[in-house]
């Protein structure tokens, strides 16, 4: 995970000359979306307006996050303590996985890096040459470390780890909307019924039931997966991953808080997927993520409240969905961001981000009005790319399984990989190499965190590496005094 982000932050100043935005959606997406144009944007005399329906309403899940979260709030000016109070957010410092590689497995991808490199060698050589002596891998990260004990603290711009957000994803869209409104944006409650294009590939217009026409420059769909402008006005094309993660649907069931809010979530390998625990201030968000070719809705279903630990505070919910994106999320005066442009199973909880990311791009590429398709092509190749390395990070947990018990896991374990997966899980099984990206969300230590975690050990390791056991037991000793010197989580809240 790169905890830090790496962007210019420049405002879009004089220069454009698109006058208006419309916003098509009022979900997460949409809302983050208005907060960034109208803070972005205020030098450039945009007018942005946001239309959605009530009716219609928001997928109402999207509750976990990473850490770029927190620089794209801070971009904005959204003060931290003012956010997490009305979103009954916790502090999240990874994801435990359970039962993945073999059942009774643990393993946690944390905010952070694994121990420090030693003679100029990465840490994990050390770790992989130590072999048993070294111990649990996870017992080298302090966010891990941190998460285990139940313990919290900002970190400092030295600290070997980062953190994100659990919050209430309803409250995390009803806050946004409130400070984008206060910040000019116009909303109009509607339902769109007709889209009117314009020259080429450009809208002109969408219409609403009681007949406003609504014409903007520039129009950003966020309506959700089906897609409203970018799919079905405008034919966008899919890239169908679903041969690689068959999950297809979700239930959702909220239950009572039980004891004090861990600051991580829970991400549980079942028979023909997994389930979600994530922990607010005020209750506790499951969910039982499944392939339906393997499990019915109603199994589904079932196996998800027998898990409960606690009272539910709402009926189930079911979610449909897919696994791919968009084939082109930028076309003619159309950009789409949110569930509109695509869909990863939120094992990593990347979806906000990648709705974050498609903004940031928007803002560094905002039309000048001259309607450059390089622009739009630029676009999709950064998103593409973003995707796509998401998706494998996803896919890494089904493909490196031992697990046979169960139809849904002989499944995954034996799927033709993408190439661009098969390529780096051949250059780790070889010698440990992690080969970094220059973008994406996922740094070296989060694949570390996945290979090791998913049981994938190399042949060999770098020769220089000493493993030397005794400066191992020295890095883990010094990490677990520092995460148990660390206040409880609870009581960073509770200030
Ligand atoms: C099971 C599940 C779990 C998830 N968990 C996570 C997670 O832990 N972390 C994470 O980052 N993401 C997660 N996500 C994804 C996350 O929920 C979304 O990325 C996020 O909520 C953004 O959604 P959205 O705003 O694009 O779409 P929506 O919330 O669906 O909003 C669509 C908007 O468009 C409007 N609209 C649609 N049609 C019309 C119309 N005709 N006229 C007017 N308005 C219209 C709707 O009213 C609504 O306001 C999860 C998703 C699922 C399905």
């Amino acid at each position: 995970m790169r905890w830090r982000r790496r962007r210019r932050d420049a405002d879009v100043a004089a220069g454009a000359t698109i006058g208006s935005v419309l916003i098509v959606g009022g979900g997460t997406a949409g809302w983050m979306t208005a907060v960034a144009l109208s803070h972005k944007l205020r030098h450039a005399r945009v007018e942005v307006t946001l239309v959605e329906s009530e009716a219609i309403g928001t997928v109402g899940v999207g509750e976990a996050t990473v850490p770029p979260i927190r620089a794209f709030n801070a971009a904005l000016g959204l003060d931290e303590a003012a956010f997490m109070r009305p979103t009954h957010a916790t502090y999240k410092l990874g994801i435990e996985f359970r039962d993945w590689a073999r059942r009774g497995d643990r393993y946690f991808h944390p905010f952070g890096p694994f121990g420090e490199p030693i003679g100029g060698v990465p840490f994990h050589q050390h770790w992989l040459a130590a072999g048993a002596l070294a111990g649990a891998f996870d017992d080298y990260s302090l966010a891990a470390r941190m998460a285990h004990h139940g313990r919290f603290a900002a970190p400092g711009p030295a600290s070997p780890y980062g953190y994100a957000y659990q919050f209430d994803a309803a409250g995390y869209a009803a806050y946004l909307r409130g400070v984008a409104e206060a910040r000019g944006v116009v909303r109009v409650e509607g339902r769109i019924v007709d889209v009117v294009r314009g020259a080429g590939d450009d809208l002109a217009a969408v219409v609403t039931d009681d007949g406003r026409r609504l014409a903007a420059d520039l129009f950003v769909d966020c309506s959700g997966f089906r897609g409203l402008l970018i799919a079905e006005a405008l034919g966008a094309g899919w890239d169908d991953w679903r041969h690689w993660l068959p999950c297809d649907r979700a239930w959702a069931m909220p239950t009572e808080r039980t004891g004090p809010p861990a600051p991580y979530t829970r991400a549980t390998a079942l028979d023909a997927g997994w389930a979600w625990r994530i922990p607010l201030t005020h209750r506790t968000g499951n969910g039982h993520v499944f392939a339906s070719d393997f499990l019915s809705e109603d199994a589904a279903r079932d196996s998800l409240i027998a898990l409960l630990d606690a009272p539910a505070l709402a009926e189930p919910r079911l979610l449909r969905f897919a696994a791919g994106k968009r084939r082109r999320q930028w076309i003619g005066n159309t950009v789409a961001i949110g569930l509109s442009a695509g869909f990863l199973e939120p094992l990593e909880s990347t979806s906000i981000h990648l709705a974050q990311v498609a903004i940031e791009r928007l803002l560094d590429l905002f039309p000048t009005g001259d309607g450059d398709p390089a622009d739009a092509a630029e676009f999709d190749r950064v998103m593409a790319n973003e995707y796509e390395r998401v998706r494998d990070l996803i896919i890494l947990h089904y493909a490196a399984t031992e697990r046979d018990d169960t139809p849904f896991f002989r499944h995954v374990r034996t799927m033709a990989l993408p190439d661009s997966l098969a390529e780096k899980l051949a250059l780790f099984r070889a010698r440990g190499v992690v080969m970094p990206y220059r973008h994406g969300l996922f740094a070296e230590p989060s694949w570390l965190a996945v290979y090791l975690g998913q049981r994938v050990r190399p042949a060999g390791h770098d020769p220089r590496a000493t493993g030397d056991a005794a400066v191992l037991a020295q890095m883990r000793a010094a990490i677990e005094a520092e995460a148990l010197g660390m206040p409880r989580h609870e009581e960073v809240l509770a200030r």
